[in-house]
């Protein structure tokens, strides 16, 4: 797992996924090397590269031209890009042209929510998983209520990070946002 002050950042675009949380994505997509990923919202790369690193094939969208931007920054710089296809539109527009999708990350969606997850249904392959990973309290309501009433199984949990820094007379301990991370299969 890259540390998060590895990542090449810019002060417009959100990410990386802090370490901690990448590892749970990873941990929870049960990603291998014969799955295709979707990463929706790829912001600064941070769960793109981990994703790619262990994946067949990476698609990364989002609608910031200065977050795919990074995100290449970042493949670049950890040697992936000949893996992921970057696709700089609306989540719903560029879903049109994918068809096939063993894992699909919704790290970011903004009102579309619910119709992205109602796309990635029409498209995903057998024994497919959609993860969400959700800091907004209506986030994690929208997107378990959505994915129950497509049948999935779904598995909810949020982690509360506290992080330890040294300082001359100790470790001092700084508190992360708590982030939901939502895991469907169906
Ligand atoms: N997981 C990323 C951080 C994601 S931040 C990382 O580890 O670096 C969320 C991103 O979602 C933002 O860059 C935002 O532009 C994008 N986004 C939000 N709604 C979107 C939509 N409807 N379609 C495409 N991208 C979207």
């Amino acid at each position: 797992m890259e540390k998060d002050s590895e990542f090449i950042k810019n002060e417009n675009v959100p990410g990386p996924t802090k370490e901690e949380i990448r590892c749970l994505v990873v941990c929870k997509s049960k990603v291998s090397k014969n799955d295709d990923v979707v990463d929706i919202g790829c912001g600064t790369g941070g769960i793109t590269v981990e994703m790619a690193k262990r994946a067949k094939n990476l698609i990364a969208i989002d609608k910031s031209p200065k977050a795919i931007e990074t995100t290449l920054k970042n493949l670049k710089k950890f040697k992936l890009e000949d893996k992921v296809k970057l696709i700089e539109n609306d989540a719903l527009n560029a879903l049109k042209n994918i068809n096939s999708i063993d894992i699909a990350i919704i790290g970011g969606s903004g009102n579309d929510l619910e119709e992205i997850i109602e796309t990635i249904d029409k498209k995903i392959n057998k024994n497919g998983r959609i993860i969400v990973t959700a800091i907004l309290l209506e986030t994690k309501v929208q997107a378990i209520s959505k994915l129950k009433k497509l049948g999935y199984t779904t598995e909810f949990i949020e982690v509360n990070i506290a992080k330890g820094q040294n300082i001359q007379r100790g470790t001092i301990i700084f508190g992360q946002n708590p982030i939901a991370i939502i895991t469907a299969v169906k």
